[in-house]
């Protein structure tokens, strides 16, 4: 196809460009990636990205496009379609919009008034800030309850949402987290949802993949919609939102992503999206999923171990909120010494944090990269203790020297996607 051999033609032409690139990947092969919204997108369905579908304008929908010639397009966003139906069990589904954030806009307009009332998780005990921050566009067009976490357990309060969503009978509920290491209990939600009269939207853009693979329970029984970006633990290329929904909301939701918020959608994304969907359903993808959450609890035990103390005292998926006051002041100090010695991380606040945003008491980190390349339990464990030994010592230079140099034997045994988890057929 002509844009094989297009990076070849990008050394030969923009020098800089390729070098930055090259940098880049060697980057990401020495170092550790811990960042829980991070992976490495699966070789097949990046290579979707970039094909001639980049050439396509498809504006519209499939049957009713602004543009001719778009008939093998149409094939290509209904196969996309059919296959998440398939692989979530949902009734509907719109594959164009352009993130995952701008997924979470298109619902609100489709389904609320301005003004109208959103019972959400607030930001800094996990949410997202398309679920009403202050400075975000939900929280400037809509009213904003939130709920948070319970003091004590560090799990979502269900008494609290129950009791906020009886007194202020929100029209839309939003459940589904950012830097929540436990599973969000979907029914329940549902449940309230139902009594109050309000819409249920589950936000599943960290978790997706563990549901995909049935690792852990989907929302998809009980919320009216479910939105979710691709490039997290699901492991396709960044960038896009799918968002799934009963039926009878599909026209509405539709019409809010194109022509409310959104021109032509990007064919070469829905088509990538399309062969993600299906590597979803293979043994690898399933086998990999079991993976991650093995991984996580490794990662977590090997930070106890260490003598961190963990949000909510663990993890039942992905991703895991550690406290390094114990080691270390603030999570900014600790995103930067781990930088420092190859360890990608980012700080994160932990619930009731005293410090800012800017600082945080914490860090998120997260298993689905390191299981991509390939990393195992023990090696999960190793890498804990690396991280913890850097923030321990993180004023001794010589034993950063000796960690950094752990790190980078570390990664280089292992390549950026393992082959094992390409699927075979
Ligand atoms: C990451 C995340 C998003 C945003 O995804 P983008 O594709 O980056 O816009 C939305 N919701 C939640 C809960 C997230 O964690």
């Amino acid at each position: 196809m002509y844009m094989d051999g297009s990076f070849a033609l990008i050394q030969k032409f923009d020098q800089e460009m390729a070098e930055y690139t090259l940098k880049e990947e060697k980057r990401q092969l020495e170092t550790l990636c811990l960042i829980a919204s991070e992976n490495y997108a699966s070789p097949i369905t990046v290579g979707m990205e970039g094909t001639v579908w980049a050439n396509k304008n498809a504006e519209g929908y499939p049957g009713h496009r602004f543009a001719g010639g778009c008939e093998l397009a149409d094939k290509v966003e209904n196969l996309a379609k059919e296959r998440c139906k398939e692989l979530f069990g949902c009734e509907y589904v719109n594959v164009q919009s352009m993130s995952s954030t701008l997924s979470n806009v298109a619902v609100l307009r489709a389904l609320l008034k301005p003004g109208d009332t959103i019972l959400s998780m607030e930001l800094n005990q996990g949410g997202h800030l398309s679920h009403g921050a202050r400075f975000h566009y939900s929280g400037k067009m809509y009213n904003i309850v939130q709920y948070g976490l319970n003091k004590e357990t560090e799990t979502i309060d269900m008494e609290q949402v129950a009791n906020l969503a009886r007194e202020h009978k929100p029209q839309l509920i939003i459940c589904g987290t950012s830097s929540y290491p436990r599973m969000v209990d979907y029914k329940r939600f549902g449940e309230i949802a139902k009594e109050v009269g309000a819409y249920l939207m589950a936000d599943i853009a960290h978790p997706v993949g563990l549901i995909a693979a049935g690792v852990i329970p989907s929302p998809v029984p009980y919320a009216d919609v479910v939105t979710t970006s691709t490039h997290k633990t699901f492991r396709g290329p960044r960038g896009c939102g799918i968002i799934m929904c009963r039926e009878e909301l599909g026209k509405k939701i539709d019409q809010q992503i194109f022509p409310g918020l959104q021109g032509a959608p990007k064919m070469d994304m829905i088509a990538s999206r399309a062969v993600l969907f299906k590597e979803c359903m293979t043994e690898e993808y399933k086998e990999y999923q079991k993976q991650v959450k093995k991984n996580a609890e490794a990662l977590a035990d090997g930070l106890k171990d260490c003598g961190l103390r963990l949000v909510s005292g663990g993890t039942e998926t992905h991703l895991v909120l550690v406290d390094i006051r114990e080691l270390i002041p603030t999570g900014r100090e600790a995103e930067d010494v781990l930088g420092s010695v190859g360890i990608v991380v980012n700080k994160n606040m932990i619930p009731y944090d005293p410090q800012s945003a800017n600082l945080a008491s914490g860090i998120r980190i997260g298993s689905p990269a390191l299981t991509t390349r390939g990393f195992k339990e023990e090696d999960i464990r190793e890498v804990a203790r690396l991280l913890a030994k850097a923030l321990k010592h993180h004023k001794e230079e010589a034993v950063l020297d000796e960690v950094r140099s752990a790190v980078k034997e570390k990664a280089s045994h292992y390549p950026m996607f393992a082959e094992k988890w390409i699927p075979r057929s």
